[in-house]
């Protein structure tokens, strides 16, 4: 599986030594969870642990484990989907459990009726007075009433199991939607395009159709932040997820890819096609001058760069990802508030031979 981290190996060592260095300041155990956080933190490659740490540290500047295993509970690992399906399987088998339960009381009930009926027949056969028959058919109508009751029970208690099992399906469907779902722009999160991209190559390989993809990355995104805090970044991180979801149709695949770095997969899509595609996404973002609903401050405007690379039929996930970087920082060199597409892989190596 590709890491979350890009950084070299320098500077990979470096954040490691850092990530080490709080652990031991707070005393906190070196276990991998725990150096998870501590190393993303240090990178700075993963916001809501920063800033989830950084308010931890506002209350108290040493940090301790309960507080740090939580962060990778909530951040980090996917334990917490594992957690959610454990409990809602466990939540049917009681259900299920139940079900049973019911059917059994009210077979036993069923043959309680049953045997009734058949001392009735019995005592008919020995009729002889108005009086008899009345108590005869008494008991026959009890009999009956009791039928009818335990049919009664068992259909509101199964009425009643299903719309159990119908909030279990729910659960189980917003605890889906979340695991892959980005919390702070509703589109998908990494995890769900690393599948997704390895579903489309799949795809191409079997039905030789077109597949492109964009990268695209926020302009000098840092200075934005410094300059009007992070939430204000955050809204726009917002905005910009609408915006693709306006400019794209159909099957076109949007995520979250890390910070301010959105992707998207273009099924039956050439790169042709595609830049035109993402420059309609870079226009209407470039168009929108931003104002500050709170204050009414005018923010200014900003921009995108992006990379697109039409998938080879030899491509995985990590070259056709590579080839949109590529491209990507192209864009960012020749300026910025561009589209750049990525030769062709044989292209490429052609380039790459000097005569
Ligand atoms: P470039 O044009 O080269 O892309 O410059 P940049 O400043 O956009 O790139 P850089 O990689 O230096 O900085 C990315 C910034 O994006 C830093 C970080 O604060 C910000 N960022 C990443 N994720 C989030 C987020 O979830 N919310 C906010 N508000 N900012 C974020
Ligand atoms: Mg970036
Ligand atoms: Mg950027």
């Amino acid at each position: 599986m590709p890491s979350t981290y890009t950084d070299d190996f320098e500077r990979s060592l470096e954040i490691g030594e850092s990530a080490f260095s709080s652990l031991i300041q707070d005393t906190i155990p070196a276990w991998p969870e725990m150096y998870e956080v501590m190393y993303a933190y240090e990178s700075g490659g993963n916001i809501d642990v920063s800033s989830a740490i950084d308010d931890l540290k506002k209350i108290n500047p040493q940090l301790n484990s309960e507080d740090i295993a939580k962060i990778h509970d909530d951040l980090l690992s996917n334990n917490k989907m594992m957690d959610i399906s454990e409990d809602i399987g466990s939540k049917i088998n009681v259900e299920i459990r139940n079900i049973i339960g019911v059917m059994n009381a009210a077979g036993e009930k069923s043959d309680e009726c049953d045997n009734a009926l058949r001392k009735i027949e019995t005592k008919f056969a020995s009729v002889n007075t108005p009086e008899q028959l009345h108590s005869v058919v008494e008991i026959l109508s009890n009999i009956t009433r009791a039928m009818a009751d335990n049919n009664h029970n068992l259909n509101s208690k199964l009425k009643q199991t299903t719309q159990q099992i119908d909030v279990l399906h729910k659960d189980l469907d917003t605890a889906r939607y979340e695991s892959n779902t980005d919390s702070l722009t509703n589109l998908a999160n990494r995890k769900k395009f690393d599948s997704e991209m390895r579903r489309s190559i799949n795809d191409i390989q079997k039905n030789g159709t077109d597949l492109t993809l964009l990268i695209a990355d926020i302009d000098h995104f840092k200075k934005f932040n410094d300059t009007w805090g992070h939430q204000t970044g955050d809204q726009i991180l917002k905005l910009v997820a609408q915006i693709l979801k306006n400019e794209l149709k159909g099957a076109d695949f949007p995520a979250r890819y890390g910070g301010e770095e959105f992707a998207v997969i273009l099924p039956n899509t050439n790169k042709n096609d595609a830049f035109t595609v993402a420059e309609q996404i870079r226009e209407a973002i470039a168009a929108k001058e931003l104002f500050k609903r709170s204050t009414g401050e005018n923010l200014g405007r900003l921009t995108v760069s992006i990379g697109i690379a039409q998938a080879a039929p030899d491509d995985i996930p990590a070259t056709l990802i590579e080839r949109s970087d590529k491209a990507l920082y192209r864009a960012k060199d020749t300026g910025r508030d561009r589209c750049e597409i990525a030769p062709d892989p044989m292209m490429e190596q052609v380039q790459d031979i000097a005569v």
